[in-house]
């Protein structure tokens, strides 16, 4: 009888060590299922504002990260708002656009200053405004880890580029993501559409979230995604049924 009792015993202990084992290969963190961040840098506010429709029509959220916040007009300001209330996050990219690491290292500011003038300065006008960005994107990627320390009194995240072609760089996962790699989709980028649809893919299979960066949309400039592409992404992500995510909700 001993014996039996000690068997079940023995058979629930297991069990229970079996399941708290899983545990740790349950997914918890910001991306619980697979999807994809698609961001966009700098002030076209007017070209943005002009693709909302086709954002809205795949049910997208995307980031916007705001520089030169200063220059902007009152309707332009307005015009973030709008971008706003149709659920895309509004985010900060420096108040005048400079490179980081050519400011600190090159130009032979001191960091703290950078923070003050690119960071501190511009954020203000736009908390002044009723904006509260709490994930920065680096003009040109230019960053490095003092930086990134530092800014993360900030910011929930700092995005950078993926420069690479090692694109699982530009896959979120359920880690810390507090430095994400976007992966321009650009004209510019020179990128394929089906090295795109790969990484959506690889994002898909190993559920995590892409980060992309583009700047305008439909522009007659290299710094501008094509609307055939944005299509193409839209369809193909609808297809795989990921979702969208904004840079602060895959941000830990
Ligand atoms: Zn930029």
């Amino acid at each position: 009888m001993a014996k039996r009792f000690a068997g079940i015993f023995i058979t629930l202990l297991l069990t229970v060590l079996f399941f708290a084992g899983c545990k740790k290969f349950e997914k918890a963190g910001a991306v619980q299922a697979p999807g994809v961040a698609i961001t966009f840098d700098d002030n076209y506010v007017d070209n943005w504002v002009e693709y909302l429709p086709l954002l809205d029509s795949a049910g997208v959220r995307a980031t916007f990260y705001i520089c030169r916040y200063n220059r902007l007009t009152a309707d332009q300001k307005n015009k973030i708002r709008i971008i706003e209330s149709h659920g895309h996050e509004i985010a900060y990219h420096s108040t005048n656009h400079y490179n980081m690491m050519d400011y600190v290292y090159k130009q032979k500011h001191s960091l703290d200053e950078y923070m003050k003038c690119e960071i501190e300065d511009g954020l203000k006008l736009m908390n002044r405004d009723g904006f509260y960005p709490t994930t920065f994107a680096y003009p040109a990627g230019a960053h490095n880890g003092i930086a990134d320390k530092m800014l993360q009194r900030y910011f929930k995240s700092v995005r950078a580029l993926n420069g690479t072609n090692d694109f699982t760089k530009s896959l979120a996962s359920t880690e810390k993501n507090d430095v994400l790699y976007g992966l321009g989709i650009d004209k510019s980028s020179k990128r394929s559409d089906d090295v795109i649809m790969q990484v959506i893919k690889s994002a898909f299979e190993n559920k995590d979230c892409a980060v992309f960066v583009a700047h305008n949309i439909n522009a007659a400039i290299p710094l501008s995604v094509t609307r055939e592409r944005l299509l193409k992404m839209f369809a193909y992500i609808k297809s795989l049924g990921m979702k969208y995510y904004t840079a602060s909700e895959i941000s830990n």
